[in-house]
């Protein structure tokens, strides 16, 4: 599957480099998004009552990342 077409249907895969805009300013920058595991979000999904929340890891493993984070807060990166 193409770029392009990976983008034009707005999937974030687990693992995929991210860009990060949302509402804590100081956070915003690049980041390997996960599916938010904690139990909160897990049930939510399974329910499917909310949209998917992401967890956000740090590419270089040295900062922990913020948790629940919207799909509309994070951009698929080009670079990825
Ligand atoms: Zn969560």
């Amino acid at each position: 599957m193409s770029d392009t077409l990976i983008r034009s249907l707005d999937l974030i895969e687990p693992g995929a480099l991210v860009v990060y805009h949302g509402s804590i300013p100081s956070l915003h920058g690049l980041w390997l998004a996960i599916p938010c595991p904690c139990r909160v979000c897990v049930a939510m999904d399974v329910i499917g009552l909310a949209e998917s929340r992401f967890a956000l890891a740090d590419p270089w493993g040295e900062l922990p990342g913020p948790m629940h984070v919207r799909r509309v807060s994070i951009t698929r990166s080009v670079a990825s």
